[in-house]
């Protein structure tokens, strides 16, 4: 895609700081790093968002995780866990619309990398959760 930031890394005509490439996936570090070793892997086809995955290109590119994850957690003795996360919209916090997987070192519980979820398990009573897992389910198959 032309306009694609990201495609544009792929293709050599702006630079990246690269740690991984094979046919299929780039992986290159992150211009913000969230924390030491923020690595951004991608696919090199253009796919806006997870929603426009087929099964293989999920298994191509997610599949390369495992060995990712341990090699940036082999860089350095000081990092302790890692967060993986995938945008998916502008609501979702989605900035750059080719999809990517933020892989995120973290070194401690006071590293500038937090996620709230926060407590939520008394708003959905069990009749009202097995609404939520019907509406799902029915389209599961689509
Ligand atoms: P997201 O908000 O999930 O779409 O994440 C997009 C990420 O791309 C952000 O963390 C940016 O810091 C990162 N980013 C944007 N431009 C570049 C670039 N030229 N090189 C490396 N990372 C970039
Ligand atoms: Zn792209």
């Amino acid at each position: 895609m032309t306009d694609c930031i990201f495609c544009k890394i792929i293709a050599g005509e702006i630079p990246s700081v690269k740690v991984y490439e094979d046919a299929d996936v780039l992986a290159f570090l992150d211009i913000s790093q969230a924390t030491k070793g923020h690595t951004l892997l991608v696919p090199k086809k253009h796919v806006p968002d997870v929603f426009a995955y087929d099964a293989t290109l999920a298994a191509t590119v997610f599949s390369r995780l495992p060995k990712l994850a341990r090699a940036i957690q082999a860089s350095d003795p000081q990092i302790t866990g890692m967060n993986i996360l995938n945008n998916n919209g502008a609501v979702a916090y989605q900035s750059v619309f080719h999809s990517h997987i933020h892989l995120i070192p973290r070194y401690s519980d006071q590293d500038d990398f937090s996620i709230h979820f926060g407590d939520h398990s008394d708003r959905f009573d069990t009749a009202a959760l097995n609404a939520v897992a019907d509406a799902i389910r029915a389209k599961v198959g689509d």
